[in-house]
């Protein structure tokens, strides 16, 4: 949007004023036909226009280059006012540097530093508002910590406030305790579940043990009732046994006293009735 060209210092060259605002290049962009535009300005016209604006040449914005480096000179070495002239300030300085003192010029406005504070001041009055400014800000002097405003100032009461802080605290801390506490419960809860659970299978297994120590003990005691058994069965046979040898020896007596006896024909069959009776007798068999 250009320089207004009522701030500059001595003569400005026309090739260094825009077509189309017709004040000192701001931004300057060239055209082929060697016109110059600030750059605000020649892109504002293309929107509508396809043509330069000073001769009609068609123009487009792919082919916008920047000005020459020695108008680019020129244009840098013009001396003018800074824009806060009219409120009291008198630096006269380069077009390459105006910028910077505009950006630094103690007779800018400026809004104030405080959050909150919509006042708008010269930048060398700042310090002389910020003593008044109602947004301004000190720490409690009676060491509460708190940050007090000073349209606070006087309503300040360290009491009151470390109170409501405090009561604060409380609340959360309750809330807190109260969660730690329901956390705490539900764990105890899912862990007594668990535990009724192994208590349960347990009790199963338990059992279960002693069912098989029940029939083990069962078959313990029919396998001693077997053994017995067994063991009187050994001992009938071995008494069939003595009874069988007693009977072979008196056989055998009887067979000698044949022999020498040998004509006498009487033959004593009682022994062997005897033994045809052993023989016959069932034996009793257990199978376990
Ligand atoms: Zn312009
Ligand atoms: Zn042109
Ligand atoms: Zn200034
Ligand atoms: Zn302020
Ligand atoms: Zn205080």
């Amino acid at each position: 949007m250009g320089y207004d060209i009522e701030r500059f210092v001595g003569y400005v060259n026309e090739g260094l004023l825009c077509s189309i605002c017709r004040d000192v290049l701001e931004d300057p962009l060239q055209a082929p036909c060697e016109h110059a535009f600030c750059t605000a300005c020649i892109h504002g016209w293309l929107i509508h226009h396809s043509n330069c604006p000073e001769d009609r040449q068609t123009l487009d914005v792919s082919l916008l280059r920047p000005l020459y480096r020695y108008m680019k000179n020129d244009l840098n070495r013009l001396q003018l006012h800074c824009k806060n002239r009219e409120y009291g300030c008198e630096m006269v300085c380069s077009l390459e540097s105006i910028d910077r003192h505009e950006r630094e010029c103690e007779y800018s406005q400026i809004l104030c530093s405080n959050a909150g504070c919509t006042v708008q001041i010269e930048r060398r009055n700042l310090d002389g508002h910020l003593a008044v400014c109602e947004y301004r800000s000190r720490e409690c002097p009676n060491g509460c910590g708190y940050t007090i405003l000073s349209a606070e100032d006087t309503q300040h009461n360290c009491v009151a406030e470390l109170r409501t802080e405090l009561e604060l605290l409380r609340s959360e801390m309750i809330c807190r305790v109260e969660e730690a506490k329901h956390e705490m419960e539900s764990r105890l809860d899912s862990q007594r579940r668990h535990m009724v659970q192994k208590e349960s299978i347990l009790q199963n297994e338990i059992e279960e043990l002693k069912s098989q120590m029940s029939r083990m003990m069962s078959d313990v005691r029919s396998l001693m009732a077997a053994e017995r058994q067994h063991r009187q069965e050994l001992e009938q046979a071995e008494l069939e046994k003595r009874e069988l040898m007693e009977l072979l020896k008196g056989l055998q007596k009887d067979c000698r006293l044949n022999t020498t006896e040998g004509n006498k024909k009487s033959t004593n069959f009682r022994p062997l009735t005897r033994l045809e009776s052993v023989k016959r007798k069932p034996r009793e068999v257990t199978v376990i």
